[in-house]
C-alpha cells in the first residue's frame, strides 16, 4: 500500500476534503495554534496536527465536529499514535477506554459552545 506516500490518513480521502481542512483550521484557531498537551506553538508549515478525540473509524459522525478535535504538536501526536499501537500498557489502555466512553466535562462544554 504505497499509493499515497504523502497522505497521512492513508488511503482515506477524508483528509483531502475541503470540509476536513476547514474544520481542522477552526480547531487550530480555537486552540490558539498551540498544542493542547504541552503548549508548544504549532504555527509554521507542517507543524500542526489536529487529532480526533474519538477516532473517525469509531465515530464517523464526529469526524467534522470541531468539539471532537484537538491541536497537537508533531511530538505529542507521535507519542499518542505510538501509544495507540504499543502493546501491553494496561494503564494507557484503560485511559483510552475511558476517553472513548464519552467526552470529558471540559470538552463537552467546548462542544456545546459551538452550537
Ligand atoms: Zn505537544
Amino acid at each position: 500500500m504505497k499509493r499515497h506516500p504523502n497522505n497521512r490518513g492513508g488511503d482515506n480521502p477524508f483528509y483531502q476534503s475541503t470540509a476536513w481542512k476547514r474544520a481542522r483550521r477552526q480547531a487550530l484557531e480555537r486552540d490558539g495554534w498551540a498544542c493542547v498537551l504541552c503548549g508548544a506553538s504549532v504555527r509554521g508549515k507542517g507543524r500542526a496536527r489536529v487529532d480526533h478525540i474519538h477516532k473517525v473509524e469509531g465515530a464517523p459522525h464526529l469526524a467534522l465536529e470541531v468539539g471532537n478535535m484537538r491541536t497537537l504538536c508533531t511530538r505529542c501526536d507521535a507519542i499518542r499514535h505510538s501509544r495507540d499501537r504499543g502493546p501491553g500498557r494496561s494503564r494507557d489502555a484503560e485511559a483510552e477506554q475511558h476517553d472513548n466512553g464519552g467526552m470529558s466535562a471540559s470538552w463537552r462544554a467546548a462542544y456545546e459552545a459551538e452550537r
